[in-house]
């Protein structure tokens, strides 16, 4: 079978690959996202690095089989124009399937992210023989695909899956979509390091401090809190077991509400260790009623660092 092109937008970059249908990448180039008045230079960017790589391989665009294109926010497959997004400022309305069908005219299939991850779970992660899963991602944010009777649910509005915005705790901290104590406030990476900041400068005792003079550009990262939770400072302790609680009750309410067979797990703060683990397995096993509880696997993704690329290659493979 021929090669597939995927492109992964992202907030801070656009990854680009050529692969293979088994998911092998033979090549992957990225891009750093370009911001607001740029959008039209990323995407400029964006059809010479697939001329290149095209190149670099003694391709034509006919040599390939599609492109598929995963981006963050509500996206409709159909129309494929990304949708407004705090993670892309100034891309809202770009056309981004019909610029890509007419440069190269080849089919272009455009869906959400975690979408995207879900699919790549079922044809190179968790396996195409589960019929009903959720593959939820806690990074920068917190997103899910949701595979139900073997069909990615797109929902009315192509919302479906926006488990990140949830209301955990009414009135909550403040979270980017402009409600309170939704999950993202809570659980996500970006929620981490607000709560160690707002903590420390409360006056709370933390070894937080010294570690800020760490790589990083001296920002709290959700990364730092977890290294230092893990050094054992109590305060980075106490912040990792908040977001593994407060994930649990996110995913209990998922168990509760779509009976899957499998939830699993991707994204920066779940490589944190045992500590949101443990903290989410105890809220799930106290919020989730016994009975899906007892059928539902919680595991973790195995798709590993090209988890973006390998949901942008599916994109194309579930159309085959
Ligand atoms: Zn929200």
């Amino acid at each position: 079978m021929k090669p597939i092109i995927g492109i992964d937008i992202g907030g801070t970059k656009i990854s680009i690959c050529l692969a293979k249908k088994d998911g092998a990448i033979l090549e992957k180039k990225e891009l750093p996202t370009r911001l607001r008045a740029d959008a039209k230079t990323s995407i400029k960017e964006i059809i010479d690095t697939v001329n290149l790589i095209l190149f670099q391989h003694r391709l034509s665009p006919n040599d390939i089989v599609g492109i598929g294109v995963s981006v963050p926010g509500a996206v409709s497959p159909e129309k494929g124009v990304i949708p407004e997004s705090p993670n892309l400022p100034g891309w809202k309305g770009v056309r981004i399937k019909d610029i890509l069908r007419k440069k190269f005219r080849r089919p272009v299939f455009v869906n959400n992210d975690a979408n995207a991850s879900a699919l790549a779970e079922k044809l190179f992660g968790i396996g195409g023989k589960v019929e009903n899963f959720v593959y939820v991602t806690v990074s920068t944010g917190i997103g899910s695909g949701i595979i139900l009777s073997g069909k990615l649910l797109n929902g009315a509005s192509f919302s479906a899956g926006e488990i990140g915005h949830t209301t955990i705790i009414p009135g909550g901290p403040q979270c980017n979509c402009g409600k309170r104590g939704c999950l993202e406030a809570l659980s996500s990476g970006t929620a981490i390091a607000a709560q160690a900041k707002r903590m420390m400068e409360a006056g709370k005792f933390s070894e937080l401090g010294s570690y800020k003079a760490k790589p990083g550009n001296g920002r709290l990262s959700a990364e730092i809190v977890a290294d230092a939770a893990r050094e054992g400072d109590p305060l980075a302790v106490q912040i990792m077991r908040n977001a593994g609680h407060f994930l649990g009750i996110g995913l209990a309410n998922v168990i509760n509400i779509l009976n899957p067979e499998i939830v699993v797990l991707g994204g920066g703060v779940m490589k944190a260790g045992d500590l949101v683990w443990k903290s989410m397995e105890q809220a799930i096993k106290r919020e989730a009623w016994p009975g899906p509880l007892k059928v539902c696997k919680i595991m973790r993704s195995k798709l590993g660092e090209h988890c973006g690329d390998l949901g942008a290659i599916s994109l194309v493979l579930m159309e085959q």
